[in-house]
């Protein structure tokens, strides 16, 4: 027997509707990517002007189910495109203008993409790339009439003008709620990029379960300030779940430093802002430089690659703001854990309560979590038995796009994530390393993340990566690389001093090297594998 409850499919421009009538006046405040100025809208705006995207759209031929390109940093411009695509039914392609040029061209190519949105920034990048992407009809800048540059990118015209040929009297198109609404390729190592396509009901799943109070706990009250992009896996559903909650937004737009940002969490009184960690770097140094406080903030989301302890405490204890350690992935919507503090923890404090928030976290109602050993069975959740973590649920991918053939779930229908962590008693994951990274020392596994993370606490490091060397006897050995603070030249035995009685003897780095930068990818991450490249033929004497 079916239940008797109304037929209301998860369609995504239902939040930029509800938005508009709960929340129409709650503004959105972007940065300008042309000059830097601000410029203000709000929801009930937004809203009429995705309408007029979605028939401007229509206007130009596109249909069901074809990818639209976008190249753009956070602007209101950006989110406007994204509820108008999905609300005719076609599908957003959020592109990472930070991945090479070739991976750029391939993926557009791969997705089939038939407009191109793109920020002035990128306008010389796609002109050295335009002849590789036949199926491009028409590259639209955002940008007026006033600020377009001079470009010789196909069919080009600024959005102003393109959006002003359409009104917005128009009608979100009638979907089945696991029509695809989004496309995010990840940034694969081997084998090409994978695409990831969201549904609309995966999405509008994935945007209540963060937005829930232990996780984002987004409220109408909220200022959130996404520096995490929108083609970094959907803004971590921010780009959703602030107009789902009526929470303000402010767009960063292309200034992601310290000062830049500062200015906007304090003009703006920003509640919450989300990013990665070399963000916040960028931000903590900043705030050192000109002794500043953060007179509005009150939590952080930090995720997308492990969150330094020195940066949860100087957050906390310094500048009295709440880190949320998030985890996730491109293939999950993207969040899996979020690291708030169950009844299991309460009354922890001091550093008992940093080693806590070290942890990824737990897991939202609709991700569920599994550990394995490498054939597949079952481990324990200990809280220090490694593992391979697979997932399971409604916003986790089940194929790639035009990879449907490939099986990617084990029998159960779980996804190995590629991560290995522990499982403690109270449900809390913890990561590792990626199984790639994880350091092999006499048959034992000696975790790069926690290296890192206790060698960024010395006061001459500014960054730190930790990678396997090849060792006669013991397999492989951990080289530590240090990226140091400006003008200091920290030595070796002051470095693995900084580790004596806080890891395992064997854990000990062999040896220490200084470099001017550690290379990152596209989304932040250290790029361990150019690392290894790098000390290909490196020798432990
Ligand atoms: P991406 O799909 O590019 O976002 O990459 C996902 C991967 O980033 C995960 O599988 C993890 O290896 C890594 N990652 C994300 N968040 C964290 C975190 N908080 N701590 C450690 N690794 C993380």
């Amino acid at each position: 027997m079916l239940g008797l409850m109304q037929d209301w499919p998860l369609l995504l421009h239902r939040i930029i509707d509800h938005a508009a009538i709960q929340h129409g006046r709650r503004e959105v405040v972007t940065r300008a990517v042309e000059d830097g100025a601000i410029r203000r809208t709000d929801y009930a705006r937004i809203r009429q002007r995705a309408l007029a995207v979605a028939k401007r759209l229509q206007m130009a031929g596109i249909a069901q189910g074809d990818r639209i390109a976008t190249l753009a940093w956070n602007t209101d411009r950006h989110l406007e495109l994204w509820y108008g695509i999905s609300g005719l039914g076609a599908i957003t392609h959020t592109v990472n203008p930070r991945l090479f040029p070739e991976q750029i061209a391939w993926i557009m190519d791969h997705a089939g993409d038939r407009l191109l949105f793109l920020d002035i920034s990128f306008v010389k990048l796609m002109e050295g790339l335009q002849d590789r992407l036949p199926t491009i009809e028409r590259f639209i800048i955002l940008t007026d009439a006033a600020h377009m540059p001079e470009t010789s990118l196909r069919e080009a015209v600024p959005y102003e003008s393109w959006l002003a040929e359409a009104d917005d009297d128009f009608a979100w198109a009638k979907l089945d709620e696991n029509s695809a609404a989004g496309l995010c390729y990840t940034s694969g190592t081997t084998g090409g990029p994978k695409g990831v396509l969201y549904s609309h009901r995966s999405n509008v799943l994935h945007a209540l379960a963060c937005a829930a109070p232990d996780f984002m706990a987004l409220s109408s009250r909220d200022t959130v300030l996404p520096v995490v992009p929108l083609f970094h896996a959907n803004s971590w559903s921010l780009a959703y779940s602030a107009p789902m909650t009526g929470a303000k937004l402010v767009m960063p737009g292309a200034k992601l430093d310290g000062p830049s940002l500062l200015e906007l969490l304090e003009s703006e009184a920003v509640t919450l802002s989300a990013a990665v960690p070399t963000v916040w770097l960028g931000l903590l140094q900043h705030l050192e430089t000109v002794q500043a406080r953060l007179s509005s903030l009150k939590r952080v989301v930090i995720g997308g690659s492990a969150c330094p302890r020195a940066m949860t405490e100087a957050f906390e204890r310094k500048y009295g703001v709440t880190v949320a350690h998030a985890w996730g992935m491109t293939e999950m919507s993207p969040l899996g854990s979020f690291c708030s503090v169950k009844p299991g923890y309460a009354g922890l404090e001091g550093e008992a309560l940093l080693d806590l928030k070290m942890k990824q976290g737990h897991p939202p109602f609709t991700v569920e979590f599994r550990i394995t050993d490498d054939a597949g069975r079952d481990l324990p959740w200990d809280g220090t038995t490694f593992g391979r973590l697979k997932v399971r649920g409604p916003a986790v991918a089940r194929a790639y796009f035009r990879r449907e053939d490939e099986a990617m779930l084990d029998e159960q229908g779980f996804f190995d994530t590629g991560d290995v962590c522990t499982i403690d008693g109270e449900g809390y994951m913890q990561i590792t390393d990626r199984s790639k990274d994880v350091i092999k020392s006499g048959g034992e596994w000696i975790s790069s993340i926690d290296l890192e993370n206790l060698a960024i606490g010395h006061p001459d490091v500014m960054e730190a990566a930790v990678i396997g060397v090849p060792h006669p006897k013991w397999d492989e050995r951990p080289l530590l690389i240090i990226v140091p603070k400006a003008g200091r030249t920290p030595d070796k035995a002051s470095l693995l001093g900084f580790f004596e009685g806080k890891i395992a003897k064997w854990w000990m780095p062999d040896d220490v090297v200084l470099v001017d930068a550690i290379p990152h990818t596209a989304t932040g991450k250290i790029q361990k594998t150019t690392l290894r490249e790098q000390f290909r033929d490196y020798r432990l004497v």
